[in-house]
């Protein structure tokens, strides 16, 4: 019998399945596999592969409701935002099946004594090495370009959700031609199999950490890459900025799925003249997100994904009020079953106090003091490796736009969270990514452009 790994309910602590992982042999059958599977794949006319995934976007709506709850089961998340998070992407893949086929159309570019056209080729097989927390989208951010840039490919889910990532793997295996769509379960140890075995490019999103693992791994055969990685985004409030906003928007996204969001906000800096009242409100706020059963009505957090997870937001909190923190509220893990966390609130978080730097991923809302001026407020946001989001508060028109040019990140959010349309890049920048995922940017890295030049 091959070895497994179990497949944990974080809410009870009960083992849902054990799920058999793939071995060194098996991830490279599965890559020979999409190999062989590719090159039919590629030469589908491209509205064909589109159609395809258009049919597999009606097949993931019409499971929302039994995919959510397994999302629920395997992660915790509430079961309303798990089935939100499924009929959100099924919506949603029609349309960015095509903004990819816009994206790679060929292009004729003018010349008087050649006819030119660039053409964009997919790259062979991608691995697709996915995270949790988003344990539908951010497979589908990999899967929908690739696959339809005629691309076969070998996808990762994460240990934590392996039935999410089986059923998202059968959905799109009802529409694919055999072999072009290949599943491998497991964690870390099957994810590096898979960067060295025979494939042409990895899309991963997960950590800053195992992104640069992945990187360096990939150096030896120069496989391309799109990593979408961690992040420490700042909220930048100032002094003329609407309190009550401004902490609404600080608590909602840094306690949302319970932290466990890379763009979550993790920083609030507030200027000196209303810290008072703003962390007034901060705390207002906080109280009304309690944890509980995610399947229950009602419940704003569930538990965090693992016992491990809850360990390291425990540990790192600890060492926060340590180093000088103010706990305001929260802070002590959850007893009974189940890793459960408190929504926590710690003020009078200094710049060097390591909470300010390390990425938590979890459901906690750190508030700094600063003197309010334009240059303090940045240079403390953009004091990070990191570089995905950042938001900023501000009644003055001008200050906003000059701020959010100085922040050091991939997308910056104005007296509003993080937005952009359908259209636009997600992309980390500093070491919070390499390479984009969406927007034309995106898609077109799963391919790679040909000049085709003829006589005239
Ligand atoms: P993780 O890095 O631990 O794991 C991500 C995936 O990589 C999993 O499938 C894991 O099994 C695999 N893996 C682990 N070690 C590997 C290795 N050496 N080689 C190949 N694969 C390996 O991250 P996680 O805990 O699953 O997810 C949380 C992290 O993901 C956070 O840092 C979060 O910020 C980040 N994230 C980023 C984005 C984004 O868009 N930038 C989105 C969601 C999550």
């Amino acid at each position: 019998m091959s070895p497994t790994f179990p497949d944990i309910d974080p809410s009870t602590g009960e083992t849902i399945a054990d799920i058999p992982f793939a071995s060194p042999e098996q991830v490279e059958a599965a890559a020979a596999d999409a190999r062989a599977a590719a090159e039919a794949w590629s030469a589908e006319p491209i509205q064909e592969r589109a159609a395809r995934l258009e049919r597999f976007g009606e097949l993931l709506a019409a499971d929302a409701e039994e995919l959510g709850a397994l999302i629920t089961r395997e992660m915790g998340k509430t079961l309303r935002s798990a089935v939100g998070e499924v009929k959100s992407y099924a919506g949603s893949v029609a349309d960015e099946v095509d903004q990819v086929v816009a994206a790679l159309a060929p292009e004729r570019p003018a010349s008087s004594t050649q006819d030119v056209t660039v053409v964009r080729e997919p790259l062979g097989v991608v691995a697709a090495i996915t995270p949790w927390n988003f344990p539908v989208g951010m497979p589908l951010s990999i899967l929908t370009p690739a696959l339809v840039a005629g691309n076969a490919v070998v996808f990762k889910p994460s240990e934590h959700t392996p039935l999410v990532g089986a059923r998202l793997a059968e959905l799109l295996q009802q529409v694919l031609p055999a072999g072009v769509l290949q599943l491998v379960q497991g964690a870390g140890d099957v994810g590096a199999e898979l960067v060295r075995s025979d494939v042409d490019m990895i899309g991963f999103v997960g950590s800053r950490d195992t992104g640069a693992r992945i990187m360096s791994e990939a150096a030896g055969s120069l496989k391309r890459l799109v990593l979408e990685l961690g992040g420490k985004d700042p909220l930048v409030v100032f002094g003329d900025a609407d309190v009550d906003e401004a902490a609404r928007c600080a608590v909602d996204h840094s306690l949302r799925n319970t932290g466990q969001v890379c763009c979550s906000i993790e920083r609030v800096y507030v200027a000196d003249e209303i810290a008072d009242a703003f962390e007034a409100k901060v705390e207002e706020l906080a109280r009304s997100w309690t944890h509980g059963d995610p399947r229950e009505k009602g419940t704003k957090m569930g538990p965090l994904v693992s016992a491990g997870q809850r360990d390291r937001v425990d540990a790192q909190v600890r060492a926060a009020v340590e180093a000088g923190a103010r706990l305001v509220m929260g802070g002590e893990p959850a007893e009974g079953p189940g890793c459960f966390y408190p929504a926590t609130v710690l003020t009078g978080v200094a710049q060097d106090n390591p909470i300010t730097h390390a990425e938590t991923f979890g459901p906690v809302v750190s508030v700094t003091r600063f003197d309010g001026s334009e240059d303090e407020g940045v240079r403390l946001a953009n004091d990070t490796i990191y570089g995905l989001g950042a938001n900023v508060w501000t009644a003055d028109a001008e200050r906003a736009q000059r701020v959010a040019r100085r922040l050091r990140a991939g997308q910056v959010g104005v007296n509003r969270y993080l937005g952009g349309t359908s259209t636009t890049p997600w992309v980390g920048a500093r070491q919070s990514g390499f390479g984009f995922l969406g927007g034309a940017d995106g898609h077109r890295q799963f391919t790679v452009p040909k000049t085709i030049a003829v006589a005239r």
